[in-house]
């Protein structure tokens, strides 16, 4: 923005467009500049603009492009790679309104929501329909779809339902210049042009605003989920428990597994009466976990086959045969963020690697720890080889300002290093944002480099949208298209 003549216009014409939707109150704003990553983007934003549907969405973006202003699009903020921070000179335009679920159809099996929805609220609706939404990152009662689509986020479940990505079949999105883009169809299938819904899955804000989405909805499993917790003696046994699981030609549900700092951070964090089965008792040492559930017909022969397992690992395990036990049991597992929260003390990571090389991963990660001291508990999806390493900072390492010192980054790029050199990826499901930035151009090569900042160039040539997530510009002071950011 260049000067207080141009600031007083764009306030003028934002609050003329959206009353008190268009809001710069400061604490507002101050809550902008963080989401759950633990980064804080450097001062506040200018505003945060809460459109009601798309098309003031599309007057939003006309009006902040004409100001030259960049817009950060919001959700519930729950990010994990600070994608959705709002620091000095941006507007925040959040799909906080746009919580309409305008359609259940039970014959094409799908729902037309806006951005703004709450995931878990999705499904809800669709449970009465015999029908769910499968995608279900662990802050589905907390996040909206629309970010879920921009970060195609993942869950538990997503071994056998697919993640995001498989659950939309169209989108409305605002481009960075106010241009509405309809994507996608809501048949099952349809193949014309260019895929352009699952462009703008995953890009985190960077090619458009997504304001609406058509998501296919699945029937709900018709037996109880059998669920299976158990404690391993060590995390080979935890791991030799997940291979024998997956490689019997069965798909579990979800399977999780824990390492013995995961858990020994959890048992510390949950009281015991929470803790059920094996999970309440003294642990060993190395002692790690599984989880594992199934939710098909020949559950109960899988747990029991599971149980066997267990018994010839020595280890110890619980069976649930219906919901609410289940739950109980994945709780442990779910303690695990509340117990080792993002931010100052920790940082969470989310490398993904090919289920085979689940044990390779869990080696890296040792060598690191006993390479540079940094205590790494890491736990995660065994059932799509996605894990969540959680670096320490030691007490003598703490920032002033509480950001992550570079110490504890430099071994977080040791473990990316190492699941890409097992066939893996830098992020299974929390996305690149501005954290991870740095080390795009590690895992795309060159080629593919380029040409996604070609396509990033094409749709926003002015680099209006989300300016400092996803690419690093090259040089400082400009934002990933090269242009100077104000
Ligand atoms: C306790 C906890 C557990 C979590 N568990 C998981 C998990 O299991 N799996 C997982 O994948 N993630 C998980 N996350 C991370 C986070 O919840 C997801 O990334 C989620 O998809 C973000 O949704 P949001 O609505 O909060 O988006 P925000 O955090 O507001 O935004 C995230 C990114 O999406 C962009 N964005 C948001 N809305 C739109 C839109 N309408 N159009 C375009 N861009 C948009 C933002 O600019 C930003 O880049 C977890 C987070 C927490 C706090």
């Amino acid at each position: 923005m260049s000067g207080t003549n141009a600031g007083s216009s764009l306030d003028a014409e934002l609050s003329g467009l959206l009353g008190a939707h268009w809001i710069t109150d400061g604490s507002r704003l101050e809550a902008l500049r963080g989401d759950r990553s633990g980064l804080i983007a450097e001062g506040r934003g200018i505003g945060l603009a809460e459109p009601a549907d798309t098309e003031q969405a599309a007057a939003v973006l006309r009006i902040a492009a004409a100001h030259g202003v960049p817009v950060v699009p919001r959700g519930a903020g729950t990010g994990l790679a600070g994608g959705g921070v709002v620091g000095a000179g941006r507007i925040a335009l959040s799909t906080a309104r746009m919580t309409e679920i305008r359609e259940i159809d039970p014959v094409d099996q799908v729902a037309v929501v806006g951005a703004g929805v709450i995931n878990a609220e999705l499904d809800r609706a669709a449970r009465q329909y015999g029908l769910r939404y499968a995608p279900d990152p662990a802050s589905r009662a907390i996040s909206t779809i629309g970010g879920n689509i921009a970060t195609n986020a993942g869950g538990l479940l997503c071994a056998k339902y697919g993640v995001t990505r498989e659950a939309v079949l169209g989108l409305t999105a605002v481009l960075a210049d106010g241009r509405i883009l309809r994507t996608g169809h809501r048949s099952v299938k349809g193949v014309t042009g260019y895929d352009l819904t699952a462009l703008l899955v995953g890009s985190e804000g960077t090619l458009g605003v997504i304001t609406e989405a058509t998501v296919r909805l699945i029937p709900r499993p018709d037996v109880e989920p059998v669920t299976v917790g158990a404690v391993l003696p060590d995390l080979g046994g935890a791991l030799e428990l997940c291979r024998e699981l997956q490689a019997a030609g069965q798909r579990p549900a979800l399977l999780e597994i824990m390492d013995a700092r995961s858990l020994a951070a959890v048992t510390r964090y949950l009281p015991e009466a929470d803790r059920p089965g094996p999970f309440a008792g003294p642990l060993g040492a190395g002692s790690a976990a599984v989880i594992v559930q199934w939710d098909a017909e020949g559950a109960g022969a899988a747990a029991e086959r599971a149980m066997r397992l267990v018994d010839a690992l020595g280890g110890r395990a619980i069976r649930c045969d219906d919901e609410a036990g289940g739950e109980r049991v994945l709780g442990v597992r779910r303690a695990m963020n509340p117990a080792l929260p993002n931010g100052t003390d920790v940082l969470i990571e989310d490398v993904c690697v090919p289920r085979s090389r689940l044990a390779e991963m869990y080696a890296a990660i040792a060598r690191i720890e006993a390479e540079t001291g940094i205590e790494i508990p890491t736990a995660g999806h065994a059932a799509d080889g996605n894990l969540h390493p959680h670096l320490s900072v030691r007490a003598e390492d703490r920032t002033p300002g509480g950001e992550i010192p570079e110490r504890v980054w430099d071994a977080a790029a040791r473990v990316f290093r190492a699941a890409l050199d097992l066939g893996g990826t830098l992020t299974g499901e929390h996305g690149i944002g501005v954290l991870k930035a740095r080390w795009l151009r590690d895992e795309l090569g060159d080629e593919s480099f380029a040409l996604q900042r070609g396509i990033r160039q094409l749709f926003d040539p002015r680099g209006q949208l989300n300016p400092d997530a996803v690419f690093v510009a090259d040089d400082p002071g400009a934002n990933a298209n090269g242009d100077t950011v104000p």
